[in-house]
């Protein structure tokens, strides 16, 4: 890292440390004190000992690690101010999935605003990202180049319905990231009229479940398992991404197999994986979506992480902001 404005933020072996607050945001490595900011497994690692997030995090986490989500938890409102040590926190919704939220510190007067992932699309399985004015801003940049200007979610979506209605003896497998992705594209389809059953890899229904008594309504959604194999033919199935050519996919016959994700602007990993119905379907922010980001929240000082730090580090500066790359390890892009 660069020297920024803030001497009292830290890069250590396990994560990004704020010294004044002695905690870590989304740390890599089990510590005392964590703030998570959302339960995508590159951000929120079990076996910390104490975590700070939002309620759905926290549940999420449990849902998924079991006893060793961490010691001992507390959550975060938006209506409050938590003083942890010297500093101050509040937080505010991401957009990214569910119980996403982004954290604003403020340590003397000086406000920083920790982003994690988000995204600025409208997206019914999780509160909108809310723009708040910050001193210094630590923005992902997992789409951050030019290239990548996502398309109208509902205009993808249309495609996977006017595929399943081109194909009725054909079963759709659609790879989808457990949670986020899944439950996001369920929302869309159904918002378009989509109303069969729609079925699930059992890697899938935990999180679903977890969505639908959250309130979000996700209609009819069972278990393929259920379901025998003389009735695969015009069925909706969603499976993990990893399971699109794995032996578990072998047992449908006569498929179109599609994938939906952010990467599937890239032609190349369309090929790799084999992908016939690619749907591009992103929950992060896109090039201009970044942009928009860093002039509404408008800092002094933009700190990149996570992607194509270069890309946008070189354009912020050319626009006059001090901005610099924060190089973490240990973040993946295959949740997207
Ligand atoms: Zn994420």
């Amino acid at each position: 890292m660069r020297k920024t404005n803030i001497n009292w933020l830290k890069k250590k072996r396990e994560g990004l440390y704020c010294v004044p607050g002695n905690f870590f945001i989304d740390p890599v490595f089990p510590v005392e004190k964590a703030l998570i900011t959302h339960a995508h497994t590159d951000h929120a690692r079990p076996n910390n000992k104490s975590i700070f997030s939002s309620k759905e995090t926290i549940e999420l986490m449990h849902l998924r690690y079991g006893e060793s989500y961490c010691s001992d938890f507390q959550i975060a409102r938006f209506d409050e101010k938590i003083k942890i040590n010297d500093v101050t926190v509040q937080i505010h919704p991401a957009g990214h999935i569910l119980g996403s939220i982004q954290f604003l510190i403020n340590y003397n007067g000086y406000r920083l605003l920790i982003s994690g992932d988000y995204k600025r699309t409208k997206d019914k399985t999780c509160l909108s990202y809310e723009p708040v004015k910050c001193d210094t801003f630590i923005t992902e940049a997992t789409f951050g180049l030019p290239i990548f200007n996502h398309p109208n979610d509902q205009s993808e979506v249309k495609k996977l319905i006017k595929s399943i209605k081109a194909n009725v003896n054909k079963t759709h497998l659609i790879g989808v990231y457990a949670l986020g992705k899944c439950q996001r594209l369920i929302t869309l389809l159904r918002n378009l009229g989509y109303d069969e059953t729609i079925y699930l890899h059992g890697a899938l229904t935990k999180i679903s479940d977890f969505y639908s008594k959250n309130n979000i309504k996700l209609g009819n959604i069972s278990n393929i398992s259920e379901c025998s194999r003389s009735e695969y033919a015009n069925k909706l199935v969603f499976c993990p991404p990893s399971s699109l050519n794995d032996k578990w996919s072998q047992k449908f016959k006569n498929v179109v197999k599609g994938y939906a994700s952010g990467w599937m602007r890239i032609r190349q990993r369309v090929k790799q994986k084999n992908i016939e119905l690619p749907l591009i379907l992103s929950d992060h922010a896109d090039w201009g979506e970044i942009l928009k980001t860093v002039n509404d929240v408008n800092p002094n000082e933009v700190l990149v992480t996570h992607g194509r730090e270069e890309a946008l580090v070189h354009y912020l500066t050319k626009k006059n902001f001090k901005s610099s790359a924060l190089n973490l390890i240990g973040f993946e892009d295959e949740n997207e």
